[in-house]
């Protein structure tokens, strides 16, 4: 399994849209690793997880082709994970010229999502249905796998937006296992629980808050630390693991070099923008 990190900032960006912080101010200056959009994963270059409001900037900054993703699967509603308005450009009404014509976008979600959808829509429309449509939706279900390609998915239950049911998700593809663990905070029992006695190759963490004590709703590095300490305990972790932390905000984590100091020596890997993680 290949994987690109698109995005490793939190809603608002690092830095943030309007933002005049220290932390901004310096990130801007400096670049580099310290420029974080919004928060998204490629898989195997056919698979997105998350479709974020940064994506056409995406598209540019890694040339990617995005009409090679054939599979959408989304964590929850939040703008920052789910751009639907952006999507529309997937429609035939803006031209949109695929190689394979007629192909559509087979997108995997929670309920909320594909309200989210149906509401970008109506918005550009006034209409809830239309013709030819460039997707189809999959109301998801915690804990039931699906195999899109190569890739068996499963849904797995958030701590983190309470009125609807949120993801993290757990993808495998050749005896690999990729935990993808935003947003999240501290995860609930029967998550740890399906978790149990299956090896995970390597575990993408939300550490929204820094170097912060937080365990809800996102996480800061503590809260990542019970994460990584219990999957260790019940044997779906070990030494060969990567922890990976990423969704990182302006106004609770430190910049990149800083987050990297603080954190080596814990075995934790910093994400950035662009980073490519390869399973085999
Ligand atoms: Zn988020
Ligand atoms: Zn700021
Ligand atoms: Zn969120």
């Amino acid at each position: 399994m290949e994987l690109m990190y698109l995005g490793t900032g939190a809603s608002e960006g690092y830095p943030a849209l309007f933002c005049q912080c220290d932390r901004c101010i310096q990130a801007t200056e400096l670049g580099g690793k310290n420029i974080r959009a919004r928060t998204g994963a490629l898989i195997n270059s056919d698979l997105l997880l998350d479709f974020s409001p940064d994506m056409y900037m995406n598209k540019l900054r890694y040339k990617l082709d995005l009409g090679k993703v054939n599979h959408l699967i989304v964590t929850h509603s939040h703008t920052d994970h789910f751009a639907a308005a952006e999507l529309m450009m997937r429609h035939e009404h803006w031209y949109c010229h695929l190689q394979e014509s007629g192909k559509r976008l087979q997108i995997y979600g929670n309920e909320a999502v594909e309200q989210a959808m149906k509401s970008a829509i109506r918005n550009d429309y006034g209409t809830d249905t239309i013709e030819n449509p460039f997707y189809e939706f999959h109301v998801i279900q915690p804990f039931v796998p699906f195999t899109l390609g190569e890739v068996t998915v499963t849904a797995l239950p958030a701590h983190h937006k309470p009125d609807e049911r949120s993801f993290i998700f757990l993808l495998e593809q050749n005896n690999t296992r990729f935990l993808y663990g935003n947003d999240s905070g501290v995860f609930s029992g029967e998550t740890f629980d399906y978790l149990r006695g299956k090896h995970l190759d390597v575990v993408s963490l939300d550490c929204n808050y820094g170097l912060e004590d937080r365990y809800d709703y996102h996480m800061g590095i503590s809260g990542c630390r019970i994460v990584k300490e219990r999957l260790l305990e019940q044997n779906s972790c070990d030494a060969r693991t990567s922890f990976i932390l990423t969704h990182f905000s302006h106004y609770s984590a430190e910049l990149h070099d800083t987050l990297v100091e603080r954190t080596a020596d814990e075995g934790f890997i910093i994400s950035y923008d662009g980073m490519k993680v390869s399973l085999t």
